[in-house]
Protein backbone atom coordinates (compact mmCIF):
# COMPACT_ATOMS: atom_id res chain seq x y z
CA UNK A 1 0.00 0.00 0.00
CA UNK A 2 3.03 2.38 -0.24
CA UNK A 3 1.66 3.61 -3.42
CA UNK A 4 -1.60 5.01 -2.39
CA UNK A 5 -2.25 8.60 -3.53
CA UNK A 6 -4.30 10.57 -0.59
CA UNK A 7 -3.81 13.80 -1.98
CA UNK A 8 -7.17 14.20 -3.32
CA UNK A 9 -10.45 14.78 -1.57
CA UNK A 10 -11.80 11.79 0.33
CA UNK A 11 -15.27 13.09 0.77
CA UNK A 12 -18.47 12.35 -1.16
CA UNK A 13 -21.51 14.92 -0.06
CA UNK A 14 -25.03 12.74 -0.30
CA UNK A 15 -26.25 15.77 1.66
CA UNK A 16 -25.66 19.79 2.03
CA UNK A 17 -25.39 18.96 5.55
CA UNK A 18 -22.28 17.18 5.25
CA UNK A 19 -20.47 20.22 4.04
CA UNK A 20 -20.34 21.79 7.44
CA UNK A 21 -18.86 18.74 9.15
CA UNK A 22 -16.14 18.45 7.04
CA UNK A 23 -12.86 20.84 6.23
CA UNK A 24 -12.39 20.66 2.90
CA UNK A 25 -8.78 21.74 3.32
CA UNK A 26 -8.07 18.30 5.60
CA UNK A 27 -6.79 15.21 3.85
CA UNK A 28 -7.18 11.94 4.84
CA UNK A 29 -3.78 10.71 6.48
CA UNK A 30 -2.29 7.19 6.59
CA UNK A 31 -0.60 6.67 10.70
CA UNK A 32 0.41 3.58 10.03
CA UNK A 33 0.56 0.28 8.25
CA UNK A 34 2.04 -3.21 7.84
CA UNK A 35 -1.30 -4.90 9.72
CA UNK A 36 -3.17 -7.58 8.37
CA UNK A 37 -6.53 -6.83 9.63
CA UNK A 38 -6.55 -3.40 11.76
CA UNK A 39 -9.55 -3.58 14.21
CA UNK A 40 -10.90 -1.81 17.53
CA UNK A 41 -9.32 1.43 17.81
CA UNK A 42 -8.95 3.47 21.04
CA UNK A 43 -7.56 6.88 22.11
CA UNK A 44 -6.79 7.65 25.06
CA UNK A 45 -6.85 11.17 26.29
CA UNK A 46 -4.46 11.17 29.01
CA UNK A 47 -1.32 9.91 27.40
CA UNK A 48 -2.56 10.99 24.07
CA UNK A 49 -1.79 7.26 22.09
CA UNK A 50 -4.23 5.24 19.98
CA UNK A 51 -4.43 1.75 20.30
CA UNK A 52 -5.66 -0.75 17.83
CA UNK A 53 -6.15 -4.47 17.32
CA UNK A 54 -3.82 -6.37 14.56
CA UNK A 55 -5.92 -9.52 14.85
CA UNK A 56 -3.80 -12.17 12.59
CA UNK A 57 -0.76 -11.13 13.49
CA UNK A 58 -2.11 -11.40 17.77
CA UNK A 59 -0.99 -8.09 18.73
CA UNK A 60 -1.88 -4.16 19.79
CA UNK A 61 -0.32 -1.54 18.49
CA UNK A 62 -0.20 1.96 19.94
CA UNK A 63 0.59 4.86 17.65
CA UNK A 64 1.87 8.10 20.11
CA UNK A 65 0.58 10.98 19.01
CA UNK A 66 3.52 13.24 20.33
CA UNK A 67 5.61 11.99 17.18
CA UNK A 68 3.81 9.74 15.61
CA UNK A 69 6.20 6.45 16.67
CA UNK A 70 3.71 3.24 16.08
CA UNK A 71 4.91 0.57 18.43
CA UNK A 72 4.08 -3.16 19.71
CA UNK A 73 1.89 -2.32 23.09
CA UNK A 74 1.42 -6.08 23.34
CA UNK A 75 2.22 -9.22 21.49
CA UNK A 76 1.02 -11.89 21.93
CA UNK A 77 -2.60 -10.70 22.71
CA UNK A 78 -5.00 -13.44 22.98
CA UNK A 79 -5.93 -12.27 19.37
CA UNK A 80 -7.68 -9.03 20.73
CA UNK A 81 -10.69 -7.54 18.52
CA UNK A 82 -12.71 -4.07 19.54
CA UNK A 83 -11.07 -2.16 22.48
CA UNK A 84 -12.79 0.73 24.31
CA UNK A 85 -11.47 3.25 27.13
CA UNK A 86 -13.41 3.18 30.43
CA UNK A 87 -14.50 6.10 32.81
CA UNK A 88 -11.56 5.17 34.94
CA UNK A 89 -8.97 5.32 31.83
CA UNK A 90 -8.56 1.75 31.76
CA UNK A 91 -8.36 0.05 28.40
CA UNK A 92 -11.22 -3.01 28.05
CA UNK A 93 -10.84 -5.41 25.66
CA UNK A 94 -12.59 -8.40 23.43
CA UNK A 95 -10.27 -11.51 23.12
CA UNK A 96 -11.12 -14.00 20.61
CA UNK A 97 -9.02 -16.70 21.76
CA UNK A 98 -9.62 -17.11 25.65
CA UNK A 99 -13.30 -16.09 24.64
CA UNK A 100 -13.44 -13.14 27.24
CA UNK A 101 -13.83 -9.83 27.59
CA UNK A 102 -10.62 -8.37 29.85
CA UNK A 103 -9.67 -4.91 31.23
CA UNK A 104 -6.46 -3.55 31.67
CA UNK A 105 -5.67 -2.05 35.73
CA UNK A 106 -4.18 1.22 36.03
CA UNK A 107 -1.18 -1.11 37.42
CA UNK A 108 -1.09 -3.22 33.97
CA UNK A 109 -2.45 -6.33 35.79
CA UNK A 110 -5.52 -7.98 33.84
CA UNK A 111 -9.13 -8.32 34.73
CA UNK A 112 -11.35 -11.19 32.98
CA UNK A 113 -14.47 -9.49 33.17
CA UNK A 114 -16.56 -12.08 31.31
CA UNK A 115 -15.65 -15.00 29.43
CA UNK A 116 -18.94 -17.28 30.20
CA UNK A 117 -22.95 -16.79 29.63
CA UNK A 118 -24.67 -19.58 32.45
CA UNK A 119 -21.79 -21.70 32.70
CA UNK A 120 -21.02 -21.86 28.88
CA UNK A 121 -18.00 -20.19 27.20
CA UNK A 122 -18.63 -17.15 24.93
CA UNK A 123 -17.78 -17.65 21.37
CA UNK A 124 -15.48 -14.93 20.55
CA UNK A 125 -16.24 -11.46 21.80
CA UNK A 126 -15.60 -8.57 19.09
CA UNK A 127 -17.14 -5.19 20.09
CA UNK A 128 -17.13 -3.35 23.56
CA UNK A 129 -18.59 -0.50 25.31
CA UNK A 130 -18.98 1.21 28.69
CA UNK A 131 -21.34 2.86 29.76
CA UNK A 132 -21.34 5.99 32.26
CA UNK A 133 -22.63 3.46 35.12
CA UNK A 134 -20.10 1.19 34.54
CA UNK A 135 -21.72 -1.74 32.79
CA UNK A 136 -20.05 -3.36 29.86
CA UNK A 137 -21.90 -4.05 26.59
CA UNK A 138 -20.18 -6.07 24.61
CA UNK A 139 -21.58 -8.52 20.88
CA UNK A 140 -20.14 -12.07 20.97
CA UNK A 141 -20.57 -13.06 17.37
CA UNK A 142 -18.15 -16.39 16.22
CA UNK A 143 -15.21 -15.02 13.82
CA UNK A 144 -13.02 -15.73 16.45
CA UNK A 145 -13.68 -19.33 16.61
CA UNK A 146 -14.84 -20.36 13.07
CA UNK A 147 -11.32 -20.76 11.98
CA UNK A 148 -7.79 -20.05 12.66
CA UNK A 149 -6.70 -16.68 11.13
CA UNK A 150 -8.40 -14.19 13.52
CA UNK A 151 -8.38 -16.65 16.43
CA UNK A 152 -8.20 -20.49 16.93
CA UNK A 153 -11.24 -22.97 15.52
CA UNK A 154 -13.30 -23.92 18.34
CA UNK A 155 -16.26 -25.44 19.16
CA UNK A 156 -19.47 -23.29 20.05
CA UNK A 157 -21.12 -23.40 23.67
CA UNK A 158 -23.92 -21.31 23.64
CA UNK A 159 -26.78 -21.16 21.52
CA UNK A 160 -26.52 -18.36 19.15
CA UNK A 161 -24.67 -14.59 18.23
CA UNK A 162 -26.06 -12.34 21.18
CA UNK A 163 -25.45 -9.32 22.77
CA UNK A 164 -24.81 -9.37 26.59
CA UNK A 165 -24.26 -6.85 29.83
CA UNK A 166 -21.99 -6.88 32.66
CA UNK A 167 -23.30 -5.72 35.60
CA UNK A 168 -21.06 -3.25 37.58
CA UNK A 169 -21.61 -4.41 40.96
CA UNK A 170 -22.37 -8.30 40.72
CA UNK A 171 -20.50 -8.67 37.58
CA UNK A 172 -23.07 -11.03 36.66
CA UNK A 173 -23.78 -11.25 32.81
CA UNK A 174 -26.83 -10.90 30.95
CA UNK A 175 -28.00 -11.58 27.62
CA UNK A 176 -29.85 -8.51 26.03
CA UNK A 177 -30.95 -9.67 22.63
CA UNK A 178 -31.94 -12.84 20.96
CA UNK A 179 -32.46 -12.15 17.34
CA UNK A 180 -28.81 -11.51 15.31
CA UNK A 181 -27.01 -13.45 13.06
CA UNK A 182 -23.69 -11.80 13.93
CA UNK A 183 -23.83 -8.81 15.96
CA UNK A 184 -20.49 -6.82 15.38
CA UNK A 185 -20.06 -2.97 16.45
CA UNK A 186 -22.02 -1.19 19.29
CA UNK A 187 -22.48 2.45 20.30
CA UNK A 188 -24.91 4.16 22.85
CA UNK A 189 -26.90 7.66 21.42
CA UNK A 190 -24.66 10.60 23.17
CA UNK A 191 -27.61 10.51 26.30
CA UNK A 192 -27.39 6.69 26.56
CA UNK A 193 -31.06 6.62 26.01
CA UNK A 194 -30.33 4.21 23.00
CA UNK A 195 -27.80 1.47 22.26
CA UNK A 196 -27.20 0.77 18.45
CA UNK A 197 -25.89 -2.45 17.39
CA UNK A 198 -24.56 -3.81 13.76
CA UNK A 199 -25.77 -7.36 12.42
CA UNK A 200 -22.65 -8.08 10.16
CA UNK A 201 -24.19 -11.15 8.81
CA UNK A 202 -27.79 -11.43 7.38
CA UNK A 203 -28.80 -9.07 7.00
CA UNK A 204 -26.51 -5.94 7.03
CA UNK A 205 -27.75 -2.99 8.89
CA UNK A 206 -27.47 -1.44 11.89
CA UNK A 207 -30.38 -1.49 14.54
CA UNK A 208 -31.13 0.81 17.11
CA UNK A 209 -32.98 -0.14 20.50
CA UNK A 210 -34.40 1.95 23.74
CA UNK A 211 -32.30 1.69 26.92
CA UNK A 212 -34.73 0.82 29.90
CA UNK A 213 -33.95 0.86 33.60
CA UNK A 214 -29.94 0.84 32.19
CA UNK A 215 -30.63 -2.71 31.95
CA UNK A 216 -32.19 -4.35 29.19
CA UNK A 217 -33.16 -3.31 25.46
CA UNK A 218 -36.48 -2.87 23.77
CA UNK A 219 -37.54 -1.75 20.37
CA UNK A 220 -35.00 -2.61 18.18
CA UNK A 221 -35.67 -1.07 14.45
CA UNK A 222 -33.51 -0.96 11.84
CA UNK A 223 -31.45 2.39 11.93
CA UNK A 224 -29.59 2.07 8.73
CA UNK A 225 -28.89 -0.54 6.16
CA UNK A 226 -25.38 -0.80 4.38
CA UNK A 227 -24.98 -0.29 1.07
CA UNK A 228 -21.39 -1.04 0.56
CA UNK A 229 -19.92 -4.32 2.24
CA UNK A 230 -20.95 -4.14 5.59
CA UNK A 231 -21.01 -2.07 9.04
CA UNK A 232 -18.82 -3.25 11.78
CA UNK A 233 -17.81 -0.84 14.40
CA UNK A 234 -18.87 2.76 14.63
CA UNK A 235 -19.13 5.68 16.70
CA UNK A 236 -21.06 8.95 17.66
CA UNK A 237 -20.15 12.46 17.56
CA UNK A 238 -21.23 15.43 20.03
CA UNK A 239 -24.48 15.75 17.87
CA UNK A 240 -26.02 11.97 17.49
CA UNK A 241 -24.79 11.65 14.27
CA UNK A 242 -23.16 8.15 13.80
CA UNK A 243 -19.83 7.55 12.21
CA UNK A 244 -19.67 4.13 10.64
CA UNK A 245 -17.20 1.35 9.35
CA UNK A 246 -18.14 0.28 5.27
CA UNK A 247 -16.88 -1.46 2.42
CA UNK A 248 -15.97 2.18 1.05
CA UNK A 249 -14.94 4.29 3.57
CA UNK A 250 -16.58 5.50 6.98
CA UNK A 251 -20.25 6.67 6.32
CA UNK A 252 -22.07 9.67 8.38
CA UNK A 253 -25.77 9.52 9.35
CA UNK A 254 -28.11 12.09 10.50
CA UNK A 255 -30.13 11.02 13.97
CA UNK A 256 -32.99 10.57 11.82
CA UNK A 257 -30.94 7.34 10.00
CA UNK A 258 -30.56 9.59 6.69
CA UNK A 259 -27.17 8.97 5.46
CA UNK A 260 -25.61 12.04 4.17
CA UNK A 261 -22.02 11.70 3.12
CA UNK A 262 -19.14 9.56 3.08
CA UNK A 263 -15.15 9.67 3.99
CA UNK A 264 -13.89 7.49 0.86
CA UNK A 265 -10.97 5.59 2.12
CA UNK A 266 -8.55 3.30 0.18
CA UNK A 267 -9.03 0.15 2.28
CA UNK A 268 -11.86 -1.51 3.54
CA UNK A 269 -12.75 0.42 7.16
CA UNK A 270 -13.52 -2.37 10.11
CA UNK A 271 -13.89 0.17 12.91
CA UNK A 272 -13.00 3.81 13.94
CA UNK A 273 -13.17 6.28 17.29
CA UNK A 274 -12.81 9.86 17.54
CA UNK A 275 -9.79 10.98 19.29
CA UNK A 276 -7.43 13.57 20.09
CA UNK A 277 -7.03 16.40 22.80
CA UNK A 278 -10.14 17.74 21.35
CA UNK A 279 -11.99 14.91 20.14
CA UNK A 280 -12.17 16.18 16.48
CA UNK A 281 -9.63 13.80 14.92
CA UNK A 282 -11.67 10.64 13.60
CA UNK A 283 -9.20 7.25 13.64
CA UNK A 284 -9.99 4.87 11.08
CA UNK A 285 -8.61 1.33 11.18
CA UNK A 286 -9.31 -0.06 7.51
CA UNK A 287 -7.80 -3.31 6.86
CA UNK A 288 -3.67 -2.77 6.42
CA UNK A 289 -3.50 0.71 7.83
CA UNK A 290 -4.80 2.83 10.16
CA UNK A 291 -5.93 6.42 8.50
CA UNK A 292 -7.12 9.72 10.57
CA UNK A 293 -8.96 13.01 9.51
CA UNK A 294 -9.62 15.71 11.22
CA UNK A 295 -13.30 16.73 11.59
CA UNK A 296 -15.28 20.27 12.52
CA UNK A 297 -17.31 18.55 15.07
CA UNK A 298 -16.30 16.58 18.06
CA UNK A 299 -17.07 13.49 19.02
CA UNK A 300 -19.35 11.84 21.70
CA UNK A 301 -17.73 11.64 25.66
CA UNK A 302 -19.37 8.47 25.08
CA UNK A 303 -16.46 5.75 23.69
MG1 LIG B 1 -16.10 -5.65 14.91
Amino acid sequence: MSDIDLSGSPYETLDPRFDALVNSNARLERLATGCRWAEGPAYFPAGRFLVWSDIPNDRILRWDESDGHVSEFRSPAGYTNGHTVDREGRLVSCEHLARRVTRTEIDGTITVLADRYQGQRLNSPNDVVVRSDGSVWFTDPSYGIDHDYEGRRQEREVDGCHVYRIDPDTMEVARVTQDFDRPNGLAFSPDESRLYIADSGAPRHIRAFDVVDGRTLSGGEVFAVCDAGIFDGFRFDEAGRLWTSAGDGVHCFEPDGTLIGKIRVPETVANVCFGGPHRNRLFITATTSVYAVYLLLRGARTF
